[in-house]
C-alpha cells in the first residue's frame, strides 16, 4: 500500500535497521526500542490486522519468529520475551500493517508491564462452555 510506512520500509523507501529478511517476511528494530532489541516482524504482504491475515501468510510469518527470538536471546540474554500484537486502534494499534512486537524483558522497570486482571469469579464452567462453543461454531478454517 502506497501510504503505509511499513510497506515503504519493505520497498526501501524508508530506512530501517534490518534484523532478518526472506522473500515473505521482514524483521527490523522498532524505532521506540521499548527494550534493547525490540523487534518488529512483518509479512511483506500488506495485511492490516489478524482478522485479515490468511493462513499461508501467517504460516510464513510465524515460521521465522522462534529463530529471531533465539537470536535476541543469545545476543542480549534477556530474562524473558513478550510477543505482542495489537489489532485495531482500540487495542493500541498505530501502524495498520500487521506486525508482531518481540520485546525482550530484562527487569521489572524495563519499560513494559503486562498485568492481566482476572475475572474468573464471574464465570462458572457452564459459562465457559457456552463462550467456547460460540467461538468454536464461528471458526472458519
Ligand atoms: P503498534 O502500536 O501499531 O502495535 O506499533 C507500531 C510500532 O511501530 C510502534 O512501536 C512504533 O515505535 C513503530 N514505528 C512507527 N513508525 C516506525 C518507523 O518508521 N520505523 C520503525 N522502525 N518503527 C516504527
Ligand atoms: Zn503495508
Amino acid at each position: 500500500m502506497s501510504d503505509c510506512i511499513f510497506c515503504k520500509i519493505i520497498n526501501g523507501e524508508l530506512p530501517s535497521a534490518k534484523v532478518f529478511e526472506n522473500d515473505d517476511v521482514l524483521a527490523f528494530l522498532d524505532l521506540s526500542q521499548v527494550t534493547k532489541g525490540h523487534t518488529l516482524v512483518i509479512p511483506k504482504l500488506h495485511n492490516e490486522t489478524i482478522f485479515d491475515l490468511d493462513a499461508d501468510t501467517a504460516k510464513k510469518l510465524f515460521a521465522v519468529v522462534p529463530a529471531i527470538a533465539r537470536a535476541i536471546q543469545s545476543e542480549f540474554q534477556p530474562k524473558g520475551l513478550n510477543i505482542i500484537n495489537n489489532n485495531g486502534s482500540f487495542a493500541g494499534q498505530e501502524v495498520f500493517h500487521y506486525h508482531l512486537h518481540l520485546i525482550p524483558r530484562y527487569n521489572e522497570t524495563d519499560g513494559i508491564r503486562t498485568k492481566y486482571i482476572s475475572h474468573q469469579a464471574d464465570y462458572d464452567q457452564e459459562d465457559l462452555k457456552q463462550i467456547a462453543s460460540a467461538i468454536n461454531q464461528a471458526v472458519q478454517i
